[in-house]
């Protein structure tokens, strides 16, 4: 029998990508979104008789009837302006969707995957992060929802490991970029990418001093895949250590779109972490995982895979 793998948040960015990178490996793939964020456009290519749909909100309870065998929990809105937006959303769904998925991964006995992220370091301290670090985040600041629903479930899939056996892992994923990423996410890459395609001015807030290390999707997808596969319940951070300025993104944003675009400066949003990067070395020795995709190059092929019309989308939302 196939395995079979249930994915939370499967019609978004990165779950979608996971659902088509499962079903090209052979599993048969249930997707279960709220299409808050997530759309059906990033799944349409997917239907088939191994991949099932349901348009449900898993901070509800979720039955399946079908043995399952993994579990990737991913729901949740990811974007500044999406948990900004959405605040008590984020917090149910990090703490009351995060427990309805290790419930049903304890009932079926599966693996559980909890797609965690480099948020629960906050503004950090240490410099690049390791998983031992325990991070800096302002739990009442606007970008607490996030930040504290992740560490949060991050708390109840160890209590639901240490105390009841559940067979868990946590991955945490720093800044991730690719195609299907919304025009009007509010991120860095898709503004950016939005903008300069259209010779608009690009809008980089504070000094432009700040950094980020960005990963492409494939690489990302192909980490997540051998942390389930693997018997570790750690954390595992998953990212590309290439660290950059957000000001050096902008400027190979512009190189990869031969873009007539200028850069102009805006407010730097509240609490907004000043670096981040990686340290990869727990991916590399437990998981044999390395990224493979420069900038550039995935800049390259965001652009050829997403096109402007979906890099530049008709309306904000
Ligand atoms: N950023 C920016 N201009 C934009 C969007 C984002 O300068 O139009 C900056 C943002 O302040 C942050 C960095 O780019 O320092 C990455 O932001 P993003 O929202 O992509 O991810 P996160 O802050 O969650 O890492």
């Amino acid at each position: 029998m196939a395995t079979k793998s249930v994915v939370s948040g499967g019609a978004g960015f990165l779950g979608s990508h996971l659902c088509e990178a499962l079903l090209a490996r052979g599993d048969d793939v249930i997707c279960l979104d709220n299409l808050e964020t997530g759309s059906l456009d990033n799944i349409s290519h997917l239907e088939g008789e191994r991949f099932e749909f349901r348009n449900l909100d898993i901070t509800g309870h979720v039955e399946i009837e079908q043995e399952i065998d993994f579990v990737f929990h991913l729901a949740s809105p990811a974007s500044p302006i999406d948990y900004l937006r959405l605040p008590l959303q984020t917090l149910k769904v990090g703490a009351e969707g995060t427990r309805n998925m290790l419930g049903l991964a304890k009932h079926k006995r599966a693996r559980f995957l909890l797609a965690s992220t480099s948020e629960v370091y906050g503004d950090p301290e240490i410099h690049p992060q390791n998983e031992e670090y325990w991070g800096h985040v302002n739990p009442i600041g606007p970008r607490g929802v996030y930040d504290e629903a992740k560490r949060y479930a991050e708390a109840l899939t160890m209590a639901y490991h240490r105390q009841q056996g559940v067979d868990t892992c946590i991955v945490r994923i720093f800044n991730t970029y690719g195609p299907r990423m919304r025009p009007h996410d509010g991120r860095a890459i898709p503004t950016f990418l939005r903008q300069a395609l259209q010779d608009k001015p690009i809008t980089v807030f504070g000094e432009g001093e700040q950094t980020r290390s960005f990963c492409f999707v494939d690489d990302l997808i192909r980490g997540l895949i051998l942390l389930a596969d693997s018997e570790f319940h750690m954390p595992v951070n998953i990212g590309n250590p290439d660290e950059k300025t957000i000001l050096e993104l902008a400027e190979a944003v512009i190189a990869a779109t031969e873009s007539r675009s200028e850069i102009i400066h805006e407010a730097l949003p509240v609490d907004d972490p000043q670096t981040r990067q990686p340290d990869t070395t727990r991916a590399r020795e437990i998981l044999g995982w390395e990224p493979t995709v420069s900038l550039a190059e995935g800049l390259r092929r965001t652009i050829e895979l997403a096109g402007a019309e979906g890099l530049i989308g008709s309306t904000p939302g």
